[in-house]
């Protein structure tokens, strides 16, 4: 049967844990009383806590949405896990998603899709993926928080269709003990809520060295994370004083195709005024793709010129060329990691058992095993990594893909005024951006119907705005966008844009997003 508890019966299931929800929630939306409540306590104490279920749980089985694992129930709790409940969060459920992570729309799921909204088929959205079980879960007032993971956009995107807040931190702050890998060198741990400070509140808990995961920042890295931010601010102290600002106005009307004229009457008012705020804000051209939706771009737009008229930021438009090549090289990547992590799956060592009548026949029923347990979208990856890897191959694929992604690296090292702390030449760069504001996903959430018909590669297509920051290990945040005057807003026209920043600028980014946006 199906593991996950439906919407209704948790809340029913649920109604004590609630009441103490909606205290806690009254006392968070006035701030005073919050801010007592802050210093008294652990911020996050009783909230609740959805997981996604490829992150291990003592009490709850972890599945990964996989028939292969099912019935899997491992005696350890992740490291994430023991830390939200050591922080007195309550966790109220496993969540649904991709099988292995590996969809952008929840729907490959050996239990179903993850649908949202409408009674008839034909009107469920998508509630985007993989962590979308996370989302519908915060989205629906079943949970204060979503915990996800994000290897290429998992959280930032189902946190876009669902118009809910969604972080992915920098690769290695959070530590991945007890998740169950996808793309190791992708893989983080991320966090779905209805606002910024939640997000903040629960990575402050979140963001820990973790000595059993190799991969998990240590203390001397910290440290080098912090002298990045040091020099970053001193920089932007010395702009203060001895750099002349060039109107960003003018920037912006640089940014072709984005700049309407409308806003370009609101802009000269900005440039007689002389007050800019520090920080910049970087636009790639690269990402104003033909193909995005055109209420995404108008979000953009608006959500630029909101920040350059309100609160005077300088927006400056930045070049990332390797942009166009990172979609590919995750496609490569990922796969390829994810066809070995999943070769483990042989039925002997974990979840569903083999029968007895197919150890006896051996080999051949390996495969008959995995066929019969893994789902259509996980054979497809494990083909495509394994062809990748093969021998006659790698050169052509793997090899060129790590190429791309040391250029995209690059691209993002080049335009930051924060150096990146692990680059061995580490100065500010006096003419970098703070943050790049781009749109989370090309368009609003789609009919699930329409998935349906659609080619993977289509579907991959989906991931552009959000794997170049995952390929370069880098903090971003989805947050809601404006809606657009003349389509007020609704499920169907959800928009998310994204704040990415430099490696280790994890709250800089939050406070944007919670500041500003
Ligand atoms: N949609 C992407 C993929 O299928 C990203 C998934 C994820 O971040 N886990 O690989």
């Amino acid at each position: 049967g199906n593991p996950y508890i439906s919407l209704h019966d948790q809340i029913r299931l649920q109604d004590a844990v609630f009441k103490q929800a909606a205290r806690l929630d009254s006392l968070h939306k006035s701030t005073k009383a919050w801010r007592n409540f802050y210093r008294l306590k652990s911020a996050n104490h009783g909230f609740t806590v959805a997981v996604k279920d490829n992150i291990v749980t003592a009490t709850l089985p972890t599945t990964c949405a996989s028939r292969i694992l099912k019935g899997f129930c491992p005696p350890e709790n992740a490291t994430v896990t023991k830390l939200l409940e050591k922080a007195g969060m309550v966790l109220v459920a496993k969540t649904n998603m991709d099988e292995f992570g590996m969809g952008s729309h929840s729907t490959h799921s050996a239990y179903g899709p993850v649908v949202n909204g409408g009674s008839v088929k034909r009107d469920h959205l998508s509630v985007g993926g993989s962590s979308g079980g996370s989302a519908l879960a915060v989205a629906k007032d079943l949970a204060h928080i979503g915990i996800g993971t994000d290897t290429g956009g998992s959280v930032r995107l189902p946190a876009a269709y669902m118009s809910l807040v969604g972080f992915k931190p920098s690769y290695g702050m959070i530590s991945r003990t007890g998740v169950i890998p996808y793309a190791n060198s992708l893989d983080t741990v991320g966090i779905l809520a209805k606002s910024a400070i939640d997000v903040r509140l629960t990575f402050d808990l979140l963001q820990r060295s973790d000595f059993s995961d190799p991969t998990c920042l240590g203390l001397s890295s910290r440290e080098r994370v912090r002298a990045a931010k040091h020099k970053r601010r001193r920089v932007v102290l010395a702009s203060k004083l001895f750099v002349t600002r060039v109107p960003s106005s003018r920037r912006l009307l640089e940014v072709q195709g984005l700049a309407s004229a409308a806003s370009r009457r609101r802009n000269l008012a900005v440039t007689t005024s002389q007050k800019y705020h520090t920080r910049r804000i970087g636009v790639p051209l690269e990402y104003n793709i033909d193909e995005m939706h055109p209420l995404v771009r108008w979000a953009w737009t608006a959500t630029l010129s909101h920040l350059q008229n309100v609160y005077k930021f300088e927006i400056v438009p930045i070049s990332l060329p390797s942009t166009k090549h990172a979609l590919s090289a995750y496609y490569v990547l990922a796969p390829a990691e994810a066809s070995s992590n999943l070769a483990k799956y042989d039925g002997v060592r974990y979840g569903r058992k083999r029968t007895a009548s197919a150890d006896a026949d051996g080999g051949p029923l390996y495969s008959a095993y995995r066929y019969d347990n893994f789902g259509p979208e996980v054979r497809r990856r494990i083909l495509l990594g394994t062809y990748t890897l093969s021998a006659g191959a790698i050169d052509n694929y793997f090899i060129q893909a790590q190429k791309v992604r040391r250029l995209v690296q690059q691209d993002f090292d080049a335009v930051f005024r924060m150096p990146n702390p692990f680059r061995d030449n580490t100065e500010a760069n006096i003419h970098g951006v703070d943050v790049i504001i781009v749109p989370t996903a090309p368009s609003p959430p789609p009919y699930i119907e329409s998935l349906k018909s659609s080619r993977p590669v289509e579907r991959y297509m989906n991931d552009v705005f959000t794997v170049p920051a995952s390929l370069a290990g880098l903090p971003a945040i989805s947050v809601p966008a404006p809606a657009h005057p003349d389509h007020p807003w609704n499920p169907e026209v959800a928009v998310g844009m994204q704040v990415i920043g430099q490696y280790g600028d994890d709250f800089g980014v939050i406070y944007f997003a919670q500041n500003f946006l």
